[in-house]
């Protein structure tokens, strides 16, 4: 919410028919007003709030009024919205404390994600307990986004074939750098908005983990996979019987991208893996000459 385009953003995606999703930690009390006071009500069926819940930290600088205030607006408002909760150690001692007050405040618990430590090579869990612990300890919350992405964190990918790249880009807005995933090839640059866009499915998974894959894996990029809708991992029927979802967001969060896109055979399959291969090798060395550049430069 910091960045001062934000808002313009978001109309002009909304406007076009998008769908989007703004990640807050809930304190603007000025944007949210902002955004409210832009969007018309076609816009507002295609947008959600992901609040995240830093409660310690909220607490800590007295910013809890601001963060209730801001959460009630936009439920008034008819944008849908989620709560979230990042676990971490420090907090397990107030999670009833949490609990009681989710209930009162929001009508129901936040939902609960999985903390990732990306300093270590395989992305583990960021925690002092174990994984078992771990489990027992969040999985109180009943949070349908912290049972997935539980069950999928530090499973490789690496035998599955993923479209990320083609029916998913991950999209840098600062540079308007898309590439095909996080440790995927970047594709091309959105600068240019005359040039078609260059999708590429990535095939093979280049990280050690989906971390990511309660939205990449629920929205279907290997359509293999059982997943949860994306839907459920967000959404809460609260103790009024509403919904933190409006029924827009719920209906379009509950379809897969193989529904709506062409699924390759074995061969299609093979042939683009080639072609990843190839054009790999090709971004990293236009990478290592841009580097070998900027240093003759220096
Ligand atoms: S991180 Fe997930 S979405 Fe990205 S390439 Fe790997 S499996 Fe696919």
């Amino acid at each position: 919410m910091l960045h001062p385009e934000l808002i313009d953003l978001v109309f002009e995606l909304t406007k076009e028919g998008h769908y989007a999703d703004i990640v807050t930690n809930g304190t603007l009390e000025k944007k949210f007003d902002e955004l409210i006071e832009k969007l018309d009500d076609e816009q507002k069926k295609h947008l959600f709030i992901k609040f995240s819940f830093h409660y310690l930290e909220l607490k800590k600088r007295n910013k809890m009024d601001e963060f209730v205030g801001n959460v009630n607006k936009i439920k008034i408002s008819g944008i849908s919205y989620s709560i979230e909760i990042t676990p971490h150690d420090e907090l397990v001692p107030f999670i009833n404390e949490v609990k009681e007050f989710s209930i009162r405040q929001f009508g129901a618990l936040p939902h609960i994600t999985v903390a990732r430590n990306e300093g270590t090579d395989e992305i583990s869990l960021l925690t002092s307990y174990n994984r078992e612990e771990y489990n027992n300890i969040w999985s109180q919350f009943n949070s349908e986004l912290f049972r997935f992405k539980l069950s999928i964190f530090n499973q490789s990918r690496k035998c599955d074939f993923c479209y990320a790249g083609l029916w998913s880009l991950a999209v840098d807005l600062e540079s308007g750098l898309y590439s095909q995933c996080y440790g995927g090839d970047v594709l091309g640059n959105f600068k240019n908005l005359d040039k078609p866009i260059n999708f590429r499915a990535i095939g093979k998974c280049r990280l050690p983990h989906c971390f990511n894959g309660h939205a990449f894996l629920a929205c279907g990029d290997i359509p293999e996979l059982t997943t949860p809708f994306y839907y459920e991992e967000r959404d809460r029927e609260m103790i009024t019987g509403e919904h933190w979802f409006k029924p827009e967001i719920r209906k379009f969060f509950s379809s897969k991208l193989y529904e709506s896109n062409k699924v390759y055979d074995e061969f299609q399959k093979k042939k683009v893996m080639r072609l990843n291969n190839i054009m790999h090798i090709v971004c990293i060395g236009g990478r290592i000459k841009r580097h070998i550049v900027s240093l003759c430069k220096r």
